[in-house]
């Protein structure tokens, strides 16, 4: 992945080769070479190691996930960070586990995506108009990031934004956290104050600022969530049906 592009190891150096970042493809090789915190270097270098026993023949990634989708896209799906067997394993956002599963399919159903499946880096699928990333790059036990972890990455995310901002027009956040972590983008990115109080995040929700995208939400795909019925592939054709109806795609 890296295209001799340094190596990241503080929060001083992810904000300056972020911010250094002049490309999409700029950045995706800088973000696949961060190790910026200890604790999460650990987890998903440990959990490629160990495996799970269902892929212990697989080689598996055990790096930072770039961003994946359009370069030009009107729609942004935010997510948390990536699953330890998934991403961490694939080398690809939601791909490889029944999140990615469930994501995918209702991104195809909606037109965004080639294909409903999301299996392997090099299973062809291609996004339409639309580009996921994650609030925090690495897999973290629990998937749980810690507040530091959680800003010392932002500013991967941010830069990402900066660089598709000419054309994005949505940004759906999966789940609370991508929903808290939208917030101090919108300072960093669009130079606009977050509003106050906070809009809370639900499933639904939607918020509008001037100048910044529409900020959409979404129960997060998780099979906590999609296992209980908490969300189902109706709701999510809903959140993609009126997603592609705010970035005017529909
Ligand atoms: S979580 Fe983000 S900042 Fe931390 S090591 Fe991974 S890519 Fe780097």
């Amino acid at each position: 992945m890296s295209l001799g592009e340094p190596i990241t190891r503080t929060s001083a150096e992810v904000l300056k080769n972020a911010a250094g970042s002049a490309s999409l493809s700029v950045l995706d090789a800088r973000v696949a070479d961060c190790y910026a915190c200890p604790r999460l270097v650990a987890w998903r270098e440990d959990v490629a190691r160990i495996k799970r026993a269902s892929f212990r023949d697989q080689e598996y990634w055990g790096r930072p996930i770039p961003g994946f989708g359009s370069e030009k896209p009107e729609i942004g799906i935010l997510g948390l960070a990536p699953a330890a067997h998934g991403g961490n394993r694939t080398g690809r956002v939601f791909t490889g586990d029944r999140s990615g599963d469930v994501l995918i399919a209702a991104l195809h159903r909606a037109g965004l995506a080639n294909q409903p499946t999301s299996v392997a880096a090099d299973d062809g699928l291609r996004l339409e108009h639309t580009r996921i990333f994650a609030a925090v790059r690495c897999a973290p036990p629990d998937n749980k990031p810690t507040p530091e972890e959680r800003d010392t990455c932002a500013p991967w995310v941010h830069q990402e934004l900066r660089l598709i901002r000419p054309t994005l027009r949505v940004v759906v956040a999966l789940g609370a956290f991508a929903w808290a972590a939208w917030w101090p983008a919108v300072a960093a990115v669009y130079g606009t104050k977050a509003p106050v109080p906070r809009p809370k995040f639900g499933h639904g929700s939607e918020v509008r600022q001037e100048g910044v995208p529409i900020l959409l939400g979404c129960f997060h795909v998780s099979q906590q969530n999609t296992f209980t019925g908490r969300l189902t592939p109706a709701m999510l054709d809903d959140v993609f049906g009126r997603a592609k109806s705010l970035a005017g795609l529909a």
